[in-house]
């Protein structure tokens, strides 16, 4: 970790919370600032079918990745902001809840792991950071381990939607012990293509979890290609 990154976990433990898109001051009941809730577009409309997703697992989004969400998940993952996890996370627990669902519907919620290099770079993992204030917002039990990357694959963001669903084939183990039978509630920060999704979902399946839902603070409207950095990377 950096000396950047270390003041950026000092900066955000000790003073107020900061609008996670542009850094200025926010009220400690707002997500962005009011010129970045401007320059915000709430997830609508069919997304869903270019992900891809089994048609059983609902998708539960709180914004399109552009604009102030797009600057926001960057600087929570490259600029070591993880307090910025815990700012953001109301608007996944509204995007559950407008999508009609309901804590009692899950058993666990559990994120989608990173790849240990890139969590050992950056000292957490920023979806895991959501899935753990999700929990705490809505109670259901949270699980860190449950689904584990095992093998570590090369970064997403420069490949085709083709070439990541090869790059990312088999590289997700999930424990049996903990998903088998459960109702689980997938969280990550960004869907780009779907295919990272897809994996952990059948990884899950494999275990034997009653479902699998996701729920993603950003979403991109297009299907795939190089338009989102957002790809676990
Ligand atoms: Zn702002």
């Amino acid at each position: 970790m950096n000396v950047r990154k270390v003041f950026g976990f000092l900066s955000w433990a000790v003073f107020p919370p900061c609008c996670p898109a542009c850094g200025r001051s926010i009220a400690r009941d707002e997500c962005l600032c009011s010129g970045c809730m401007a320059d915000y577009y709430p997830a609508s409309g069919q997304f869903r079918e270019a992900k891809q997703l089994p048609p059983d697992a609902a998708l539960y989004a709180a914004a399109f990745y552009t604009g102030s969400m797009r600057e926001a998940v960057h600087r929570m993952k490259f600029s070591g902001n993880p307090g910025s996890a815990a700012i953001l996370a109301p608007l996944l627990v509204q995007a559950l809840r407008a999508g009609g669902g309901r804590p009692d519907d899950f058993d666990l919620v559990l994120p989608v792991p990173s790849r240990p290099k890139k969590v050992r770079e950056r000292g957490y993992n920023q979806s895991a950071l959501l899935a753990k204030e999700v929990a705490k917002r809505t109670g259901i039990p949270f699980s860190a381990d449950a689904l584990l990357k095992t093998r570590d694959t090369r970064a997403q963001h420069d490949l085709t939607a083709e070439e990541r669903q090869v790059n990312l084939a088999g590289s997700f183990s999930a424990c049996e012990a903990e998903v088998s039978g459960r109702r689980l509630l997938l969280v990550d920060d960004v869907l780009t293509t779907g295919a990272t999704a897809r994996e952990c979902v059948a990884a899950l399946k494999a275990a034997g979890a009653a479902s699998v839902s996701l729920l993603v603070l950003a979403v991109t409207s297009r299907d795939g290609g190089h338009d989102g950095a957002g790809e676990r990377v």
